[in-house]
């Protein structure tokens, strides 16, 4: 069921308390990436232009429930100020009477920016209390923050059962790629995972070995996938304790798991390690470890990739912050981008990679959020999403 959006509202005259994803990463206090600040962009014009308030909210980090200054979202209000080139006032607190006071002083057309939400242990547990003065603060709420929609905190799930919910013009486009390759995938539909460990994407691989025409499995996970096939991997990173699940999927995968034939294996996990090319049937030596997949693994997963109408890519192909391993990864995102098809990179790593070897922007979407993307894909209805009212 699709859930209402902003255009679906009446927002003139009204105070709008938008939830927004402003996790962005900090060195000593500067911002390093700003695609999260610019991501809201479009929702926060929209509704400006249509004379409203808005009233910003986010968590930032860890602070486990208690204020941790340097979490604090004020670089963030000065970030904004600049891609948005309006001011944005900068509120100390996200409750309480210094919260109320301001958001009841706005006039249309203006931006506050509140403090982070995890300051507040009720902002986890999605605390009435916690999730009410939110909703005092204005007339309707709008989550536009899509790496947050999987969980069920205050400021995504409480507020929202308290005003009339709608979704922002991100969450909406993530809502919408993401749910093409839930429903109608164009074919052939090709789902690209790597990263480190299958133990926490076993739900995920299932649900796209039944959705998808092929699964390219690259990076760490393909290890424990070849130990259950009783190949030796010397001294590469496996889980020994899904090596049944993962032998089950190979059953159920039939021919649509496709895993690497040739990798690239090293003495030692070091930019100045001693690196080989070799066959994955040849088994790996005591002491090395495979690092990457290699140029014949690369050419067949082209022929997938070139030949596919959609595809979804989560997890590096190797560990790609070692330059000597990062060739698989930054080949992936080359093929990606250069394909015809409908593209979708999600989680943390695999965005990283995409944009650091410059191919972002011929990506057709990157999701901003990991987690929130692989549970959607694998069916999961997600807390954030479930609350915002829907479409009759
Ligand atoms: P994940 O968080 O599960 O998506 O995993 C991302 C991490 O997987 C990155 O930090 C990579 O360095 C790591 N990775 C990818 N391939 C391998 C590999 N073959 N061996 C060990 N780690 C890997």
């Amino acid at each position: 069921m699709k859930c209402r959006t902003i255009r679906d509202i009446e927002v003139c005259n009204k105070r709008v308390l938008m939830r927004a994803d402003f996790n962005v990463p900090l060195d000593d206090g500067h911002i390093i990436d700003d695609a999260r600040i610019r991501a809201v962009v479009p929702t926060v014009h929209n509704l400006l232009a249509r004379s409203s308030s808005v009233i910003l909210c986010s968590h930032l980090g860890r602070p486990g429930g208690k204020r941790v200054p340097k979490l604090s979202l004020r670089p963030v209000a000065l970030a904004l100020e600049g891609v948005l080139g309006r001011k944005v006032t900068f509120v100390e607190d996200c409750l309480g009477p210094v919260a109320q006071l301001a958001a009841d002083s706005m006039m249309p057309d203006e931006i506050l920016l509140l403090e982070n939400t995890r300051f507040y242990p009720g902002e986890q547990n999605n605390d009435s209390q916690m999730a009410s003065g939110l909703a005092e603060l204005a007339d309707i709420f709008v989550n536009d923050a899509f790496g947050s929609a999987h969980r069920r905190h205050a400021s995504i799930v409480g507020v929202a059962e308290r005003i009339p919910a709608v979704a922002g013009l991100l969450l909406e486009q993530e809502l919408e790629y993401l749910d093409g390759f839930l429903r109608a995938p164009m074919r052939p539909f090709v789902s690209i995972l790597g990263g480190s460990k299958i133990s926490d994407k076993i739900g995920l691989i299932e649900s796209l070995l039944q959705r998808s025409d092929r699964v390219l499995i690259g990076g760490g996970m393909a290890n424990t996938f070849f130990r259950a096939q009783g190949i030796d991997v010397g001294a590469s990173l496996v889980e020994n304790d899904v090596l049944e699940e993962a032998d089950r999927l190979l059953e159920i995968s039939g021919d649509k798991m496709v895993l690497p034939t040739e990798v690239i294996i090293a003495d030692k996990l070091d930019s100045d390690a001693t690196c080989r090319s070799v066959n994955v049937s040849e088994g790996v030596a005591n002491g090395w470890r495979i690092l990457d997949i290699g140029a014949a693994t690369i050419a067949e997963f082209a022929i997938c990739v070139r030949d596919a109408q959609m595809v979804f890519w989560n997890g590096p192909m190797g560990v790609f912050e070692l330059t000597p391993f990062a060739t698989g990864t930054n080949a992936l995102a080359r093929l990606v981008a250069e394909s015809d098809s409908i593209s979708v990179v999600g989680g943390g790593d695999s965005v990283a990679a995409v944009r650091k070897s410059g191919m972002a922007k011929d990506i057709s979407h990157i999701s901003t959020g990991g987690g929130a993307s692989l549970e959607f894909l694998q069916g999961i209805t997600l807390p954030g999403v479930e609350a915002l009212l829907k479409v009759d």
